[in-house]
């Protein structure tokens, strides 16, 4: 059986960090951000557009990285969550 994205991503499993967020945004430069390319290059939709607002949760976050490399505006303030939370990779 071949699962989309959204199905895949449905099976990780996450051990949350409520207390430290591993990745932060700015929101007074995303007001300005010319194009909001992080909504488009997110796979796990952690940065969506409200009203032409940003809205960004790093719950769901996947820790691929594509966010640090896709804000040109410097923005992002990427780290890898604390050791033993975050996504949860069954096979490493
Ligand atoms: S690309 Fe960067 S500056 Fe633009 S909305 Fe996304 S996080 Fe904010
Ligand atoms: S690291 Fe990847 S999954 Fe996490 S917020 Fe950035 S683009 Fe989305």
């Amino acid at each position: 059986m071949i699962l989309d994205i959204k199905e895949r991503l449905g099976k990780t499993k996450y051990d949350v960090d409520k207390t430290y967020a591993h990745i932060t945004v700015d929101e007074n430069i995303c007001e300005k951000c010319p194009h909001h390319f992080c909504v488009m290059a997110c796979p796990a939709q952690c940065y969506t557009l409200q009203d032409g607002r940003l809205s960004f949760q790093y719950e769901d976050c996947v820790e691929c990285g594509t966010c640090s490399v896709a804000c040109d505006q410097g923005s992002v303030k990427w780290h890898y969550p604390k050791a033993g939370k975050g996504v949860i990779y069954k096979f490493g």
